[in-house]
Parts: structure tokens; C-alpha cells; sequence
């Protein structure tokens, strides 16, 4: 059975999701507001999230950010209010795998966490998420230790690199700009005041690390940032 979190300040909403999705065969855990979401996601193990964006005390797209470097993998459906366009598509950008604008209808809803589970590239949330290029060995990053391995081999990162390597990983096929790379950065590190000049740098050393066997490519999105992908022969 998914377990999932449903972070909602609106008690009626948060009522009616729960008992939803209960009968809909789901076991869920509710919380109204961002401090809490974070401490449950540190506490328990959840295989997907309903997050509110507009959340008293941290708010959901913080929320979001902070899931997005710590638990790679996990999926998230964000709720945006209707004309918040901007909060959608910077959800999106934060690493949000869906979204639904309130107010919804409870059907859609499902049908949406359904598929979103589904594709969740783990089958249960076991905090590290692999993948490999054809032919190629795997790549597994482990969020909670954290580490990665590169087939059997552990990979000597520093803390920026192995954050850095979590985003690409976690954001496949998908571009990382380099503001979320640095946003990651001081989260992990708790600093400031590092350039793209730097950022550039760490790219290359991690392109060394992770080297031909890989089968994987850090590309370089000119004006966008970077792009984790595998290498087509
Ligand atoms: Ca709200």
C-alpha cells in the first residue's frame, strides 16, 4: 500500500484528500504546514507527496526544493491555486513531477497520483536511485548516506560534487539550471558566494569522475544550465 503525505493548510481540502485517498486504498499522513512536512519526511519513509505551495511557516515551494535535494526520487504532486501560472511552472522547475490548479476534482486527482506512482522510477522509496546508460555501468546514488558507486566502485566525490551528481541524477534528461545547482550548494554546505565560474569547474572534475564506462555525458546547455545524458555511440 503507497504511503503518502499530504501537506495542507486548508482543513476542509486536507479532510476530504484524506479520507479520499484512504478509500481509494492509500495510507496517509497529514500535516498543515511546511515545518512539519519536513520533519516527516526526515521521520518517515513516504512513497509520494501532495504538497500545498502556499504553506504557513516554510512555504511549499521551499518545501519542495528541500525534498528535491535530500530525497531524489520521491514523487511529488503539487497544488497551485489558479492563477498562480508562475508558481506552476517554477514547481515544475523546483522538480515537481505533476501539479494540479485547485480547485480539482477528487477523480482527477487519483487518476493523477496513479500515474505519477507508477512512473516513479522506484518502486517503494528506498532513499537512493540508480540509473544506467546502455551498456554502460550503473550509476546509484544513495540520498542517504550519501554516496554513489559507479558499478561496484564507490566514487571519491566531495560534498558538492556528490550534490551536484544527486541533482543531474535525479533530474535526468532534464536540465539543471545552474541557480538550483548553487541553491542545492548552500543547503548542503551552508555557504555562500560561489560563482558559475566555479560551477563550471566542478562539472568538468565530476565529468572525469564518472569517466568513458559510465555511458553518461554532463552536457552543457548553452544559457540553461546543465543536462545529465547518456552517450549515444
Ligand atoms: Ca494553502
Amino acid at each position: 500500500m503507497a504511503h503518502l503525505l499530504i501537506a495542507e493548510d486548508d482543513e476542509l481540502l486536507r479532510d476530504a484528500l484524506a479520507a479520499q485517498l484512504v478509500q481509494g486504498g492509500y495510507s496517509v499522513a497529514c500535516v498543515a504546514n511546511g515545518a512539519e512536512a519536513r520533519q516527516m519526511l526526515e521521520s518517515t519513509r513516504f512513497d509520494g507527496v501532495i504538497l500545498d505551495l502556499g504553506l504557513p511557516l516554510i512555504d511549499g515551494m521551499d518545501v519542495l526544493r528541500w525534498i528535491r535535494q535530500r530525497l531524489l526520487a520521491l514523487p511529488v504532486l503539487i497544488l497551485t491555486a489558479r492563477d498562480g501560472v508562475d508558481d506552476r511552472v517554477q514547481g515544475l522547475n523546483a522538480g515537481a513531477d505533476d501539479y494540479l490548479t485547485k480547485p480539482f476534482m477528487m477523480a482527477e486527482l487519483q487518476a493523477r497520483l496513479q500515474a505519477m506512482l507508477r512512473r516513479s522510477r522506484l518502486p517503494a522509496f528506498g532513499g537512493s536511485l540508480e540509473i544506467s546508460a546502455a551498456g554502460a555501468n550503473k550509476l546509484r546514488v544513495d540520498a542517504v548516506l550519501p554516496r554513489a558507486w559507479l558499478g561496484e566502485d564507490a566514487l571519491e566525490l566531495t560534498q558538492r560534487e556528490w550534490a551536484l551528481l544527486s541533482l543531474l541524477v535525479a533530474n535526468a534528461g532534464q536540465v539543471v539550471s545552474r541557480e538550483d545547482v548553487l541553491t542545492a550548494w548552500q543547503a548542503e554546505a551552508a555557504e555562500s558566494g560561489v560563482g558559475s565560474n566555479a560551477l563550471e569547474v566542478y562539472v568538468h572534475r565530476l565529468r572525469r569522475k564518472l569517466g568513458e564506462s559510465s555511458g553518461l555525458n554532463i552536457r552543457n546547455v548553452r544559457g540553461l544550465g546543465y543536462m545529465l545524458e547518456s552517450v549515444v555511440e
